[in-house]
């Protein structure tokens, strides 16, 4: 049967884009419709339009600490209306590069809702039915938001990169990459910020001690980080919101902005129609190839909710193109994925925390916690974390985590060493670059425990 594609992808963000791309240089015949804006989460409201949110929020110290190398910096103030114009020029223009890379590689392109009809059929909102021998779902996620009493008045991150003003005051709920990011941007543009979090540690999952080396650095730059603590319910007043936690406490902010989590975009796909499997977070199921139940339907990034992260979409949109028209089956690599959380101060990690390590097999670690040279004139009193977790049999290193200026430029190549399997005498045989922060990591000779 002729279809009128040989692949049309759902949805135009960094995996589906990447797998268009792909697909139409190898010769495809592909369309891709995208309900929403080119770009996905990553260009229009996450990393992209966060990263410059961290840069603007960075610059209240910078300002602070240049008088201690002599500079006398005038009055100065931060205006969110002039900011939120540079940043949404930018990713207009970012969202031009993606549709130009869809127009330059003959990509056919609708903006329009798709839905599965059967197997080999998408029905756009356009009302245009198209077939395809192949569908790829790469539609990502979106904000999870609890049902709390007081619901309708909370903001999620999707709304923070549109807001019309600047809160004065803001509470942030949530202990994850998101809540403790924007905690730390609205702390850094002058909202007086508070932030919830409901278990006893933000940052769950990574390793203990940079959990409680960010946490106690977020609360000496001002941030009022409450754990243990819940919203328990909402009410609008002329005063503000007034937040009432779960120890009774009250609170009266302009925003609140739950950061409680993505769940996938799967609702009224049409995924029941065709019999593709979802699991309980209503992610689509799929193989090490990327494989719905249906075999010739695939599915990547966050929709599959396997690692929500951009690079990772791309791996998995490389991989399914190698498995379906490279003849060349090929699983994305998850394994000893590097990442930062662009908290203030920053976090780069990679591999094994010290806990997690420490389960599978006996360990050293190596650790230094410092105040890094820049601030020393400045007279900030801010320290960076240097950690390594050494398996003590094959003496790989296991684990990198780094907190501080640089953090995320730092695992990234850090993570290259790691992923080679490199161990701790090759980090020590390799000659430290003085006078850095990253030369800790090839210097720390004795283990700490
Ligand atoms: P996370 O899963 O990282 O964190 C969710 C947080 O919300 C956790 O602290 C969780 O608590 C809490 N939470 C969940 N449900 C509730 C609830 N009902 N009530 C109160 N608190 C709740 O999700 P994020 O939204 O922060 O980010 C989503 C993903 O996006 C991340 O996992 C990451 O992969 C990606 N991301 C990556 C970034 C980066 O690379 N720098 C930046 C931003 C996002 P608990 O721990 O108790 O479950």
């Amino acid at each position: 049967m002729a279809y009128d594609f040989d692949l049309f992808v759902i949805g135009a963000g960094s995996g589906g884009v990447r797998a268009g791309r792909l697909a139409a240089q190898n010769g495809q015949k592909v369309g891709l419709a995208e309900e929403y804006r080119y770009g996905g989460t990553c260009v229009i409201r996450g990393c992209v339009p966060k990263k410059l949110m961290v840069y603007a929020s960075e610059f209240a110290e910078m300002f602070e600490d240049a008088a201690g190398y002599g500079w006398t910096v005038g009055d100065r103030s931060f205006d969110w209306a002039t900011f939120m114009t540079a940043k949404n020029n930018e990713i207009d223009r970012l969202e031009g590069i993606y549709q130009n890379i869809l127009n330059n590689n003959a990509v056919t392109h609708f903006r329009a809702r798709a839905v599965l009809k059967d197997a080999n059929t998408v029905e756009l909102s356009t009302g245009e039915t198209f077939t395809a021998k192949h569908i790829l779902i790469a539609t990502g996620g979106r904000p999870f938001v609890p049902n709390v009493d007081g619901a309708e008045y909370v903001i999620s991150s999707n709304e923070i990169f549109d807001l019309a003003e600047q809160p004065k005051r803001a509470l942030v709920v949530g202990g994850g990459y998101i809540a403790s990011e924007f905690a730390c941007i609205l702390n850094g543009m002058g909202t007086q910020t508070t932030q919830f979090y409901r278990g006893a540690q933000i940052l769950r999952g990574f390793d203990e001690e940079v959990q409680g080396f960010v946490a106690e650095e977020m609360r000496e730059k001002g941030i009022n980080l409450h754990v243990g603590t819940d919203v328990k319910h909402i009410v609008k007043t002329d005063a503000g919101l007034v937040v009432t936690d779960t120890h009774g406490n009250e609170l009266i902010v302009d925003q609140v902005l739950y950061a409680t989590g993505r769940v996938p975009n799967t609702e009224s796909l049409g995924l029941e129609t065709v019999g593709i499997e979802t699991g309980r977070s209503g992610e689509i199921v799929v193989d090490e190839y990327s494989k719905t139940s249906v075999d010739n339907v695939y599915a990547i990034g966050d929709v599959t909710n396997r690692v929500q992260l951009t690079p990772v979409a791309i791996v998995e949109a490389a991989a399914f193109i190698e498995t379906v028209f490279n003849n060349n089956p090929t699983s994305p690599d998850h394994e000893l994925i590097p990442t930062a959380v662009f908290t203030q101060p920053e976090i780069g990690t990679v591999g094994l925390s010290e806990e997690a390590a420490r389960e599978i097999e006996d360990i050293e670690v190596y650790a230094a916690a410092f105040r890094p040279m820049k601030v020393i004139l400045a007279g900030r009193n801010e320290r960076m974390l240097m950690k390594m977790i050494v398996s003590k049999a094959t003496r790989k290193v296991l684990g990198v985590h780094i907190v501080g200026h640089g953090a995320g430029e730092m695992i990234q190549l850090a993570g290259v060493a790691v992923k080679m399997g490199a161990t701790k005498e090759d980090f020590d045989r390799t000659m430290a670059v003085h006078p850095t922060a990253a030369e800790e990591l090839v210097t720390m000779s004795t283990p700490t425990r």
